[in-house]
């Protein structure tokens, strides 16, 4: 596999380098030079989500991995269902959340995890990453347990939630957990400021494993095909999928599943009150407006990073930015929807409900819909508690983790401090 980056096109890297460098030159994002395509979906959508995903991934990886490499990495990475669910005539959800950390994140983490520890020639590796809640929580269970990596994931003390905290926090092992004396950009800093350091960059063989990095996407692809696979041939003639968007790595995903051959009519970029993106598409302007706070939290991102990949696409598939479709939902809206679903008898958080509602408003007569749910309820369970006056469950990971005790250890807002955790880690 070759991939090329997007900002400076004559640097070139393999699957490997892509995967252990993440980005590239002058912050440049990795893309695929070429894409294979099936043509016999309807075959490949008959065999089973592991099966085909290993096929797809190993067209893509070409013959840098075997394909029984492959397959070992797609197995110990999907380890659990996308299954859709039929919320009303023609409307299915396509439930991401069956992972360990309840969240679609769980699929690119644990594949990227694979991926690294699959291209890494043996060295030394230590993750580090700031999170301001999901996203450690993924990457700390992608990488647990695995032999020769560290992870060490940094957290603003008190400013995450006591349940998100629980869910990474309790890991031990591999996983060492920090919580800073500051806020979250605090927690940036000091990241930045390691990476920027090259001789412990080299000691400890740091690595971001963060959301650009190619495998993620990769790996997303996959539960695309898989959704499309529990649809009737004639549900797929006309499939319009929705999808919940914050840094648009999931729609690059399934705009690249389009680019495989996976038959979808339109996709719609559904949005929170941070609509960089549905704004661009209806002004052509790229006008970024400083990110506000919204109950669907995760897609509170005023400047997406995947964006310039789906640029990036279009261009190259001559698919014209005017046939994504687009709506911006805002919170008011997106707890109605979650009660219109609840009354269908679909209990669902509000990015999922957001991507329903955009869908639900631009379906036509013919055409089946499909939107993404990101995360389970329970992950968001104040807010769905709020909107509906109910007290939901918490699924069984998530109590689980939340009678554990807390492992992480306190840190001065502090390089040198940051420093001797990254060594002693070793
Ligand atoms: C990360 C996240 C999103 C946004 O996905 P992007 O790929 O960044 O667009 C949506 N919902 C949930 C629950 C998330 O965690």
């Amino acid at each position: 596999m070759k991939l090329y980056n997007i900002k400076e096109n004559d640097e070139q890297v393999s699957f490997g380098q892509a995967v252990r460098q993440g980005l590239g030159r002058n912050q440049g994002l990795f893309f695929p030079s070429s894409l294979p395509s099936f043509d016999d979906i309807d075959a490949l959508l008959d065999e089973d989500f592991v099966s085909r995903s290993s096929k797809i991934l190993s067209a893509l990886i070409g013959d840098e991995l075997s394909k029984e490499q492959v397959s070992t990495l797609v197995e110990a990475a999907f380890q659990f269902p996308a299954p859709l669910n039929k919320v009303k005539d023609g409307v299915y959800a396509l439930e991401l959340f069956h992972g360990p950390t309840l969240a679609f994140k769980d699929f690119g983490g644990r594949f990227m995890a694979q991926s690294l520890a699959a291209v890494s020639n043996g060295g030394k590796i230590t993750i580090l990453t700031a999170t301001s809640g999901d996203t450690g929580a993924a990457v700390a269970h992608a990488f647990y347990g695995m032999q020769d990596i560290n992870v060490v994931i940094l957290y603003p003390k008190g400013k995450i939630s006591p349940l998100q905290e629980k869910l990474f926090c309790t890991l031990g092992k591999n996983i060492h957990t920090v919580a800073v004396d500051g806020d979250f950009d605090a927690c940036q800093a000091l990241v930045k400021q390691a990476f920027d350091d090259a001789q412990l960059r080299q000691d400890v063989g740091l690595n971001s494993a963060n959301s650009i990095n190619i495998s993620r996407l990769m790996a997303q692809i996959c539960y695309y095909f898989e959704a499309a696979a529990q649809l009737s041939k004639q549900e797929r003639e006309n499939l319009v999928i929705s999808v919940p968007s914050g840094n648009f790595g999931n729609l690059t995903a399934g705009l690249l599943a389009k680019a495989l051959g996976l038959p979808v009519k339109r996709f719609i970029a559904a949005t929170n009150a941070n609509d960089t993106v549905p704004r661009y598409l209806e002004t052509g302007k790229w006008d970024p407006k400083p990110t506000v706070a919204t109950t669907s939290n995760a897609m509170d991102v005023s400047q997406p990073n995947n964006w310039p990949r789906i640029e990036e696409l279009c261009r190259i598939k001559d698919w014209g930015l005017e046939t994504l479709g687009k709506g911006a939902v805002s919170d008011e809206q997106s707890a109605q929807s979650v009660k219109e679903l609840f009354e269908l008898g679909y209990l669902c958080e509000p990015h999922g409900a957001i991507a329903y509602r955009v869908l639900d408003e631009q379906l036509q007569a013919g055409e089946t819909g499909l939107f993404l749910c990101t995360a389970h309820p329970a992950k968001f369970k104040e807010v769905v508690d709020d909107i509906l006056g109910e007290n939901i469950e918490l699924p069984a990971p998530l109590a689980k983790h939340a009678a554990m005790e807390l492992l992480s250890q306190d840190l001065n807002n502090d390089f040198e401090a940051l420093k001797a955790v990254l060594y002693q880690v070793q």
